[in-house]
């Protein structure tokens, strides 16, 4: 019976009773639709879930596809609809190569574009919602196509309507709207901005972007890479916490806080983890802290699902007990609960 360890990037998850194969969108809905009412877990890159050891007692759906399936209508910009089992990142390149600008700091994020609507992918600076004109999905209780809009989509900071219902919609494809041009976005990110040598709001050679971003990613371990062992996470384990005025004027004067529109400020999980007491490369079995990046729980290369969760618990008191604040997960629970 195949383990779902092999399709997901922290390589833990025990059987599924089923997995099915599929990359276009009718073969995507035959196999909703032949698995009936027997539970259903969609699988694009397996970079964003735990999966329990006992693994997933009905059909995996994995959606992967070799090849762009890209429809393009060009003029200043291009309107590109790409299929669900699309690299994420293979697209960002492809983008880029063919000179459109836009996409460049989403570069290197793992998984398949049907994936980056669920959580609305985000890094240095900016999220896939700004690029997204519609989503084409098949609804599974209504047993019909829905394509939402831009707004129908009620993109938030990593969620989405699609995350908040989960398992309604199976995405099919999406739409993304790009401008042509060899400069990128303006850069808002301190960091980013830093290595490309400019001030922040400044802009930069498209490439020159992609390529800085590349090098960030991989220092930090976020990266997927077989022999990094820090890359078999599932990205940030935590979401940044958006908390009241009240309670961001309580930490201390050094956590960051970024003021949002509503009153609320969003800040750092890392900063609060790493300031709770929990360092580098901290270890709970085979789970351990990256030693790049303490936001991402890995895979030493012994760690069972449950020995991720317990790590993941362990920060999230640590967290709690200090600063009051609970770590909401941004990785997708299968068959466990935090
Ligand atoms: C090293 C590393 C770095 C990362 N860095 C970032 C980052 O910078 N920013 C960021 O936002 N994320 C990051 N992530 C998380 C991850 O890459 C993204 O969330 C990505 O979009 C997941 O894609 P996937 O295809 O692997 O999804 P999966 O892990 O296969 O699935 C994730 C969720 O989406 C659902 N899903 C998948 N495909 C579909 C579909 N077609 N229709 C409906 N539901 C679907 C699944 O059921 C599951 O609930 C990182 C992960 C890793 C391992």
């Amino acid at each position: 019976m195949t383990t779902l360890d092999k399709y997901t990037s922290l390589r833990v998850g025990g059987p599924a009773k089923k997995i099915v194969n599929v990359s276009t969108e009718a073969e995507i809905i035959e196999a909703i639709e032949a698995a009936g009412d027997s539970p259903v877990l969609i699988l694009g890159g397996g970079s964003n879930v735990l999966v329990s050891d006992s693994g997933f007692a009905g059909t995996v759906i994995h959606i992967a596809n070799d090849q762009a399936e890209s429809e393009v209508d060009a003029c200043s910009g291009a309107t590109l609809t790409i299929g669900a089992g699309e690299n994420w990142d293979d697209f960002v390149r492809a983008t880029i190569s063919r000179g459109f600008a836009g996409l460049e700091t989403l570069s290197g994020i793992p998984g398949t574009v049907g994936a980056a609507p669920i959580q609305n992918i985000g890094a240095y600076g900016h999220e896939v919602a700004e690029f997204i004109t519609r989503v084409r999905t098949y609804d599974r209780q209504s047993k019909a196509i829905k394509t939402f809009t831009n707004s129908e989509c009620e993109f938030e900071y990593r969620n989405s309507i699609f995350k908040r219902i989960p398992g309604r919609y199976v995405v099919l494809s999406v739409q993304f709207q790009i401008r042509r041009g060899e400069t990128s976005t303006p850069i808002t990110y301190a960091e980013l901005a830093k290595k490309l040598g400019i001030a922040v709001g400044d802009k930069a050679p498209v490439v020159d972007v992609r390529t800085a971003v590349m090098e960030l990613r991989a220092a930090k371990g976020m990266l997927l890479n077989p022999d990094d062992k820090d890359s078999w996470s599932a990205g940030s384990f935590f979401t940044n916490p958006i908390v009241t005025s009240e309670v961001a004027a309580a930490l201390p004067a050094d956590a960051p806080k970024w003021p949002l529109e509503d009153g609320r400020v969003k800040t750092s999980a890392a900063w609060l983890i790493e300031h709770s007491g929990i360092d580098k490369g901290h270890e709970h079995g085979g789970a351990r802290v990256s030693s790049k990046h303490v936001l991402a729980l890995t895979n030493s290369g012994s760690a069972t699902a449950e020995e991720l969760l317990q790590l993941a618990r362990e920060v999230r008191l640590r967290v709690e007990a200090k600063f009051g604040i609970t770590l909401e997960p941004e990785v997708n629970l299968v068959g466990l609960a935090l």
